[in-house]
């Protein structure tokens, strides 16, 4: 099924946005198998993307086709260290001490990483990132820190099926990132959308979603 259903998605995903801007898919892989993950790669899939540090570095040599390795959840400052190097793209910078952290390890290593900061467009007690208010102080240290290439930002919209409430926040990231990328050319990405609500999502601007339950199906937790 996972074949036919990147194969589905990759049809179904528009190429551009409204603004023109071509519409990146990452699978989201956290709890899969090294089996399952190279289907999705053979039938398209070109970015993957892991919430946990020990998923991705127990898998990280059996992954084929060589997709772009992106990080997209939570990351304890403590485990940066493991990923140095080996991620194109973390999306989840939600504090200025991981921030500091992968600026560190990556000056150390020689090298700039590309991260995304993650904002909490819905004020999420549970959720992590900068408040929404913050957005351009955050972004604009991080972008002063070195060894770091700020690309973008990620927000996850609230789960609600108000299509009313999940428009105006994607319609207000859009906005957010239309603005910073004024004054930060490096912007590229607003990573938007999961399986939810990835087509409102692109329809509101976004160019970059992740999707985990629409590729690979409702997740088992028990095959970590
Ligand atoms: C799991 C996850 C996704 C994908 O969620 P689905 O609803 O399964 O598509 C996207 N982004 C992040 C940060 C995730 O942790």
């Amino acid at each position: 099924m996972i074949y036919e259903n990147v194969k589905k998605l990759l049809s179904d995903i528009p190429e551009t946005n409204p603004q023109g801007e071509k519409v990146t898919l990452v699978a989201a892989v956290k709890t899969q198998t090294v089996e399952a993950i190279n289907e999705a790669i053979s039938a398209g899939i070109c970015a993957i993307g892991d919430n946990h540090v020990q998923e991705f570095r127990e898998k990280y040599d059996k992954i084929e086709g060589d997709p772009q390795r992106h990080f997209i959840g939570h990351l304890q400052t403590n485990k940066v260290k493991y990923l140095i190097g080996k991620v194109d793209l973390y999306h989840s910078v939600d504090r200025y001490n991981l921030a500091e952290e992968i600026s560190k390890r990556s000056a150390a290593a020689n090298i700039t990483s590309s991260v995304l900061v993650q904002i909490n467009i819905g004020n999420e007690e549970t959720k992590g990132g900068f408040e929404p208010e913050e957005a351009e102080e955050a972004v604009k240290y991080i972008s002063s820190l070195p060894a770091l290439k700020v690309e973008g930002l990620m927000a996850m919209l609230p789960l609600t099926d108000d299509e009313g409430v999940l428009k105006k926040l994607a319609l207000e990231m859009r906005e957010k990132y239309d603005r910073l990328k004024e004054s930060y050319p490096s912007f590229c990405h607003l990573s938007m959308g999961m399986s939810g609500d990835w087509r409102l999502c692109v329809e509101c601007g976004s160019n970059m979603i992740r999707l985990g339950t629409s590729i690979f199906g409702a997740r088992h937790y028990d095959n970590r």
